[in-house]
């Protein structure tokens, strides 16, 4: 079994100064954690987390790339390349803001997630529900459907992709063990004929994990880490949910 992997998706949040605080707290309090530990930091402040970050454990992570594989006539764009070029190591890709904000379906998330992989970064596939679906019970479909971007790709020795459930992120309204059971184990299985026994699958759940939820959710079967929002902005709170891994 692979340690769990547990990334802090800062979104658009984030100063210099904070910054510089909350990776100085994270480098101290998580050097001798047992889980591999992310930040998913903004595109403006990747530079600054990759030198504070220099020689410690904690992962640089992107929450986006551009879908244009090589440099070129893109404005503001970021290459997969670039992100490379920082440190980069883990990319997320369609999360649900992305999805809601900025139109990201399938095709565009194929081309990311493909540009990522080029440049030698792992993505990390963020699916889930929103409300509306789970109410009509199509939550096992949509995210079915969500996967399909990931068929036929030479994903290397790993594929990771978030559970997050729209209906649970940034609400505090964090889905139940037996939901968050019930989802993971279908990922697995649907997710096992598309990337094949060869590439480690690690799950993640992410909404709402918070450091009073975070040791009942990573015990669950098939979680294998957190993608945690909100909790991931105070050092202390995503230090305890990095402990309880
Ligand atoms: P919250 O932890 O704030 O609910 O956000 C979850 C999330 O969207 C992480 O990517």
């Amino acid at each position: 079994m692979s340690r769990k992997l547990i990334i802090g998706n800062w979104k658009m949040h984030g100063r210099l100064a904070r910054n510089a605080e909350l990776i100085d707290a994270l480098r101290a309090g998580l050097a001798a954690c047992e889980a591999e530990v992310g930040v998913a930091v903004p595109t403006a402040y990747l530079s600054q987390a990759s030198h504070a970050l220099a020689g410690s454990t904690i992962a640089l992570s992107a929450q986006d790339a551009s879908r244009f594989a090589d440099d070129g006539a893109y404005t503001g764009e970021t290459s997969a390349n670039m992100l490379a070029d920082l440190g980069v190591s883990y990319v997320l890709l369609g999360h649900s803001e992305r999805r809601q904000y900025f139109q990201e379906d399938n095709a565009v998330l194929r081309e990311k997630i493909e540009a990522v992989l080029k440049a030698g970064l792992k993505p990390v596939l963020c699916i889930g529900e929103t409300l509306a679906e789970r109410e009509a019970g199509e939550h096992l479909l949509v995210t079915e459907g969500q996967l399909e971007v990931l068929k036929a790709l030479e994903l290397g020795d790993e594929c990771i992709v978030a559970y997050e459930p729209v209906w649970a992120i940034g609400t505090g309204k964090v889905a139940s063990i037996e939901q968050v059971a019930q989802m993971h184990a279908h990922l697995k299985q649907k997710l096992l004929p598309i990337v094949g026994c060869s590439v480690n699958i690690r799950v993640l759940y992410g909404g709402s994990v918070k450091s009073d939820n975070a040791s009942a959710i990573l015990a669950t079967p098939n979680v294998d880490g957190a993608l945690v929002g909100g909790a991931s902005l105070d050092a202390e709170s995503f230090k305890k949910i990095c402990q309880a891994a």
